[in-house]
Formats: structure tokens, C-alpha cells, sequence
């Protein structure tokens, strides 16, 4: 798109205002932080301004933490996604229905042509053939006819709007699923794991309590260090392959950090949690890996699981946090372990001052 010079100066006032900002909060220069303080520059999005002007009228500084918050609130991807999609299948709906309107419209105009057809040809019959009856009723069939062909035009245009949409539905889908997926892997990204604790928090609170697990790759850096960060990769993908091979369709299995994976189990108390915790240790532990490339042979690797499972008055961080602290403890009891909140193992370790590591 072409700009003008008055709009390319104002671009540049928006850009020095959003540096200004940057620079007086000390926030990173980081993309989603400048386009904040830009978007806030240019008033667009009233909402945000007003959230904005609301913080600042309560502390001068915006804290790093209020300003993602502020980015997820008011201008995650995910949100303009769904926005799109909203509004994309609102028009999806008109269209149906004016499609319906118009193909009314074409039977009553059918419906008519048959009438001044018999009406022409009573007229005929009447004797009146030339005369201006007919001609009054031919002429009336001819630019009834003219209708017909646009309604029929107007319909072919409307089907191929109807399909546009519905591949930008089909696109806007893959756009969402990229956005919720980890790339490496191909897992839930930690942002998919945030909404689906969400929607487990509700179930559980209608009675279908979830477990969480925790599973971190044992002394990966030692890995990492030894055969290389790119054949590191390679086992982050195979751990991934073991938790989805693990796991069924309903459950969710997510990447959360750098060598650490979560999985939702809906609907699954302590018990069923061990279990498909054990059979994912025991997954990764059997396989042996070898460089494709090589056919070096590089031992195996292990992993450590947490098992926690809903409480009331739990919230999807308090779940996490008490995994986190089960994996600690099973991590300090030798790793290659599942510790479950219900272990005697996780009762005595001393986790209190344990904090997530996000
Ligand atoms: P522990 O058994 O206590 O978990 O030991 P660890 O070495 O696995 O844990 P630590 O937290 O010390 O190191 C994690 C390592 O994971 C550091 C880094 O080399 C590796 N890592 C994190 N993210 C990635 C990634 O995306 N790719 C690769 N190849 N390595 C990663
Ligand atoms: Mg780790
Ligand atoms: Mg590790």
C-alpha cells in the first residue's frame, strides 16, 4: 500500500512516541513492547489506552508484567484471531441467508414467467396473436426473463463469496493452530497449555477433576554439551513423540519451557495419572537413540515426572507449582522417577521455598 508523506511523517511520531515510552519505563526494546507503546501512541485501540492511562494513574512505572498482560489482554494474535474468525463467520451467516433470499426470489420470479407465459398464450388462443395483449405480455416476459438471468448471476457470484470465506476460515484455522503449537516439536505451546488449565479448571469444578504431570529431561545439559545442541533437538522431538504416543486424544500434551513438557489429563485422578506417567518414563527410557546421520550410537536419556492432581481452590499455576515441586523431588531421589503428590517421597523433601522455574 502507498503512503503519503504526511502519513509516513505521522508513522515516525508514533515510532518516537513508542521509544519515549520504552525508554522511560526502561521495558526491553523487544517487538511486542514497542508495538504496545506504538499502538498506544496512535490512540487505535481506545481500550488499551484506557487500561494504560488507568496503570499510569496508579504508579507512574509500568511493570514488565503488566505490560504482557496488557499485550495478552488487548493485542495477542490470538485475540485478533478470534476476532476475525467472529466477525469472518458473522458474514459467513449473511451471506447464507441473503444466498436463501435471493433463491426465494428466483422461484417467485420463475413462478411469474410462467404465468405471463400462459397469460401470452391465452392471449394467443384468444385470437389476439400480434395484437397488443400479446405484445404487452411478451415484453413483460422478456424483462422478467432479464431478472431471472441476474438473480441467477447474483447467486453464481454469491456461491464463489460463500467458498472465499470459507478458505479464509480454513486459513484463519492454521493461522490459530501455528499460534498454539511449538514449532520444534510440534506439541501444545505453553500458551495452548494455559487456555486448556483453564478449561479443565471449570470441568473439575463441574466435578471431572484433571491431573497435570511435569516431565523434565534429566541432565539434558550434559546431553546437550556432549553430542550437540542440534542433536538435542533431535531427542526434544523424541521425548515429544513419547508423550503424544502416551496420551489420549482428549488429553493435552504441551512443551512448557526449553527440556520440560506438560501434560492436562482430563478427568483423571491421582491413580491414572501415576500410570500414564510411568508409561511415558518407561517409553523414554527404552528407546535407544542413534544419530541418523552417523549411526553414532548416543545411550539413552531419562526423564523425571511430577504428578499433581486438582484441589478445590486450585488455579491452574497451584496445580503446575505442585507438579514442579514432585518433579523436584524427583529429581533429588535420582531422577528417571515419578513422584506423585500422594508419595511419601514428596512429603519429605523440603519443597517449601520451591518456585517454578517459567
Ligand atoms: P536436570 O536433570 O536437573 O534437569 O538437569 P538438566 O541438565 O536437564 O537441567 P538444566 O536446567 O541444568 O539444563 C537444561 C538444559 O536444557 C540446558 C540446555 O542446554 C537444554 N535446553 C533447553 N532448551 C533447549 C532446546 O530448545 N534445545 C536443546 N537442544 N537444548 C535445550
Ligand atoms: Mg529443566
Ligand atoms: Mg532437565
Amino acid at each position: 500500500m502507498r503512503r503519503n508523506a504526511t502519513d509516513y511523517e505521522r508513522t515516525l511520531i508514533f515510532c518516537d512516541a513508542a521509544v519515549r515510552r520504552l525508554r522511560a519505563h526502561r521495558h526491553p526494546a523487544l517487538p511486542r513492547n514497542y508495538e504496545l507503546w506504538y499502538t498506544y501512541a496512535t490512540g487505535y485501540n481506545a481500550a488499551l489506552n484506557r487500561a494504560i492511562n488507568e496503570a499510569l494513574e496508579r504508579s507512574p512505572t509500568i511493570t514488565e508484567d503488566e505490560l504482557d498482560s496488557l499485550y495478552e489482554t488487548y493485542l495477542s494474535p490470538l485475540r485478533l484471531s478470534d476476532r476475525v474468525d467472529h466477525v469472518g463467520s458473522r458474514i459467513l451467516d449473511e451471506i447464507v441467508q441473503v444466498a436463501g433470499i435471493l433463491k426465494d426470489a428466483r422461484g417467485n420470479t420463475i413462478d411469474y414467467v410462467q404465468k405471463l407465459e400462459s397469460i401470452s398464450e391465452r392471449a394467443r388462443r384468444m385470437g389476439s396473436a400480434g395484437g397488443p395483449l400479446e405484445a404487452l405480455a411478451q415484453s413483460l416476459l422478456a424483462a422478467t426473463n432479464a431478472t431471472v438471468s441476474k438473480t441467477v448471476e447474483l447467486e453464481r457470484r454469491l456461491g464463489e463469496a460463500q467458498d472465499e470465506m470459507q478458505e479464509l476460515h480454513h486459513a484463519l484455522e492454521l493461522v490459530r493452530v501455528e499460534s498454539l503449537t511449538d514449532p520444534l516439536t510440534g506439541l501444545a505451546n505453553r500458551k495452548f497449555l494455559e487456555s486448556t488449565l483453564d478449561r479443565a479448571l471449570k470441568d473439575a469444578a463441574d466435578g471431572r477433576p484433571f491431573s497435570v504431570l511435569v516431565i523434565d529431561i534429566d541432565h539434558f545439559k550434559t546431553f546437550n554439551d556432549t553430542f550437540g545442541h542440534l542433536t538435542g533437538d533431535q531427542v526434544l522431538r523424541l521425548v515429544a513423540l513419547s508423550l503424544k504416543q502416551n496420551v489420549k486424544t482428549q488429553d493435552l500434551a504441551a512443551r512448557f519451557g526449553g527440556e520440560e513438557f506438560a501434560i492436562v489429563l482430563g478427568d483423571a485422578d491421582v491413580n491414572s495419572a501415576i500410570a500414564v506417567a510411568e508409561r511415558v518414563r518407561r517409553a523414554v527410557m527404552t528407546k535407544d537413540l542413534v544419530k541418523r546421520s552417523t549411526g553414532e550410537h548416543l545411550g539413552r536419556v531419562t526423564v523425571s515426572v511430577g504428578v499433581a492432581t486438582w484441589r478445590s481452590g486450585d488455579t491452574g499455576q497451584t496445580v503446575i507449582d505442585r507438579a514442579d515441586r514432585c518433579l523436584y523431588a524427583a529429581k533429588r531421589n535420582g531422577r528417571n522417577l515419578v513422584v506423585a503428590e500422594t508419595d511419601a517421597l514428596a512429603r519429605n523433601d523440603d519443597v517449601a521455598n520451591i518456585r517454578i522455574i517459567a
